[in-house]
């Protein structure tokens, strides 16, 4: 194509000097002057181009380039009928990528969720209808504001510097504590984010009523349980004055109602952790007496099945947090370390710093778990084996409670085990919830 456009231009050009030169012979054969009448010629054809020139430029700087290019012929008429053309097709590639844009817009604005783009800086760069209706955002004020200044929660602010991105964060949104929103982060290009946010309100609700009905009946449920064991425990207080084929089944029924105790103040507790986010405390924690104290009730629990125990606490290094809900936690490994543990058996805590942060392993020899269950284990209710819970008197609800604990402390739960060797439950604590001791 260039090839058989230069040839043409070649030929035009060709042609326009034989009849420029033609002209000037005969002006020169007519008056006698060639000299002038050669002068004459190119001074015409100069004054000619800078004249096409002035007519391009004029075109160029109107800016009006919808417009066809300023008429001309010859060698002229070709570049400006070239420059048309080519103007002509990126004028249709855009038109092209625009109707794409319209459409990727029409469709993101009929979305019901919010999108919202952000640049590698965090800034708000676009984002659909439906982001100014859960988040509020407008376009006048907030294009190009960093993200952190609209969405103010603490924890939104967290989860962004984390920059872990695999579970999405509810939170309430900033314009209602009654609406539930639930933010997915993907990064792509050159460090942007795109953030989808869904109004999970609904299913918030169901959820919230799931836990206030658990709470309720556990509540609820208290007293008669109370009012039961208590009469039960006079009743084999006295049995002397009890007839003699009662007192067995006094015995069964006094003890499942200490396993409905249980369960119900397990219960308890697990609502409470899940009201809120973080616990209410946040003071050091000092994890060497809470550790020892552990630890003896452990050889309590233990008595006459003489585990082994070892304690090794790296002292100085502290947790920020709950002691209550610690204590409950790191209990609820230890006992089940003694619950799972044939007679003898040994049991090694660990309490260690590094730069991950803190680690508190609770190792035994006990029997020890398929792999297949673990992943489950941190379940509600969910159970290795019914035999084992009901021998053991457990409620099935300790793991789900440590699990929901080392969230509140931003801590997580690993679990390693082989069957018939032992197990080791690994708590995780991030530097940031250390406490140290000044030394
Ligand atoms: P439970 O009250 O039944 O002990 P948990 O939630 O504390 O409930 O534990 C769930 C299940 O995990 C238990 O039923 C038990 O089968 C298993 N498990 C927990 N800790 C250990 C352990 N140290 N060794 C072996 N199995 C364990």
């Amino acid at each position: 194509m260039d090839e058989w456009m230069n040839r043409d231009w070649r030929g035009t050009l060709l042609r326009q000097a034989a009849a420029l030169l033609g002209a000037c012979l005969l002006v020169g054969l007519v008056t006698g002057e060639y000299g002038w009448a050669l002068a004459l010629g190119l001074g015409l054809q100069v004054a000619w181009t800078t004249r096409q020139l002035l007519r391009l430029r004029t075109w160029l700087q109107t800016q009006r380039l919808d417009e066809p290019p300023p008429e001309s012929h010859g060698l002229w008429g070709d570049v400006l009928d070239n420059l048309y053309h080519l103007q002509r097709r990126h004028q249709r590639a855009r038109d092209r990528l625009q109707a794409v844009i319209d459409r990727v817009q029409e469709s993101t604005t009929a979305l019901k969720d919010a999108v919202v783009l952000l640049d590698s800086d965090g800034n708000l760069e676009w984002w659909n209808p439906a982001a100014e209706t859960l988040l509020g955002l407008k376009t006048s004020h907030d294009s190009g504001q960093p993200v952190g200044n609209l969405i103010r929660h603490p924890r939104f602010k967290e989860y962004v510097e984390q920059a872990n991105y695999r579970e999405p964060l509810d939170l309430p949104s900033p314009l209602s504590d009654r609406l539930r929103l639930q933010f997915h982060f993907t990064r792509y290009g050159n460090g942007e984010h795109l953030m989808l946010v869904r109004d999970v309100t609904r299913l918030h609700q169901l959820e919230q009523m799931r836990k206030d009905f658990v709470a309720n009946v556990s509540h609820e449920l208290r007293t008669p349980l109370t009012v039961i064991a208590g009469y039960l425990e006079t009743l084999i207080d006295n049995a002397e004055d009890v007839n003699p084929r009662w007192r067995r089944p006094l015995q069964q029924m006094q003890q499942q109602a200490g396993r409905m105790q249980n369960l119900l103040n397990d219960l308890l507790l697990l609502a409470k952790l899940e009201a809120t986010d973080y616990p209410s405390d946040n003071q050091p924690v000092h994890m060497e007496p809470l550790l020892r104290s552990i630890k003896a009730d452990a050889l309590a629990l233990s008595a006459q099945r003489a585990h082994r125990f070892t304690l090794d606490v790296e002292p100085g290094i502290d947790l920020k947090g709950s002691e209550a809900e610690l204590r409950s936690a790191f209990s609820n490994l230890v006992f089940n370390a003694v619950k799972y543990t044939p007679d003898q058996g040994e049991i090694r805590i660990r309490w260690w710093g590094d730069e991950q942060g803190a680690h508190l392993a609770v190792q035994d020899s006990g029997i020890g778990i398929e792999a297949r269950h673990l992943p489950r284990l941190t379940e509600r209710f969910y159970r290795v084996d019914s035999s084992r819970a009901s021998a053991t008197g457990g409620t099935g609800l300790g793991l789900a409670i440590v699990k929901h604990v080392l969230l509140r402390h931003r801590g997580r739960l690993d679990i390693s085990s082989v069957p018939n060797h032992g197990s080791t439950f690994t708590c995780h604590f991030p530097p940031a919830q250390i406490a140290r001791q000044a030394s």
